[in-house]
């Protein structure tokens, strides 16, 4: 995901390697530099570039400290660290961290610039406590909905892998994700549901699921494909504040 706001372009994770990378940016008519890269944990599809990265746009990056410790990122450059709900400033943007339960220490990340916020919360097994008000007063929330629970536990995965994605540190379920939904904050104008499995969902149903919990919602919701390019101007005209994609 890559955030723009002010003159601050933020890089959400680093799973894509330069080349697709560029190829997207290319595709959403985006030539940029991200100032910084922030990457929320320590899974291949989160980091596994995150030094490429950095080193091409000669942009530091941002870990958790439990995510410091978890993996090598490698690179020339000394990450910087930040800690959970202490709320630190990338450039123009603000950031605040909440941890969420996954198998690896994971953060929701939280930006805010001049009265406008976005929250995106992907791998996490289950909701906080703390979620529903990290999300509260964000403009964009940018969600998980992960698996489809019935095509999880009559698909082809082993069943130690049903029981990873499935548990309290796994993935959102489109269950999982429409019970947070139903009570998502009344002022959020956009949903994004994103990390859809490529086996155990299809957006059809990640959609219906979501669209039902936010039935007397006003917000739009949008569905993130892997493949595709999703984009969110802020206004018609002029270079668009918030700019997001997915592998
Ligand atoms: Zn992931
Ligand atoms: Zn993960």
């Amino acid at each position: 995901m890559l955030i723009e706001a002010g003159s601050t372009r933020l890089l959400v994770d680093a799973g894509l390697p330069l080349a697709t990378l560029q190829r997207q940016l290319t595709r959403a008519h985006l030539s940029v530099k991200p100032n910084a890269i922030i990457v929320t944990h320590a899974h291949g599809d989160h980091c596994r570039h995150a030094a490429e990265l950095s080193e091409h746009f000669q942009a530091p990056l941002y870990v958790s400290e439990a995510t410091r410790r978890s993996v090598r990122l490698g690179g020339r450059r000394t990450p910087r660290v930040f800690g959970p709900r202490a709320p630190f400033s990338i450039g123009d943007i603000a950031v605040t961290a909440l941890t969420v339960p996954h198998d690896a220490p994971q953060v929701s990340l939280r930006f805010e610039h001049g009265g406008e916020a976005a929250a995106i919360a992907t791998d996490l097994g289950e909701v906080p406590p703390g979620l529903l008000d990290h999300l509260a007063g964000c403009d964009t929330v940018l969600i998980e909905s992960n698996h489809d629970h019935e095509m999880l536990w009559s698909g082809p995965y082993p069943y130690h892998l049903k029981r990873r994605v499935s548990g309290g540190h796994g993935h959102l379920s489109n269950a999982q994700t429409h019970g947070l939904l139903r009570s998502l904050d009344r002022g959020v104008r956009t949903v994004v549901l994103m990390h859809l499995s490529q086996t155990n969902n299809t957006p059809e149903l990640a959609r219906a699921s979501a669209a039902e919990a936010l039935c007397d919602h006003p917000a739009t919701l949008l569905v993130s494909s892997q493949f595709g390019v999703t984009s969110l101007g802020a206004e018609p005209v002029g270079p668009p504040q918030l700019e997001l994609f997915s592998r």
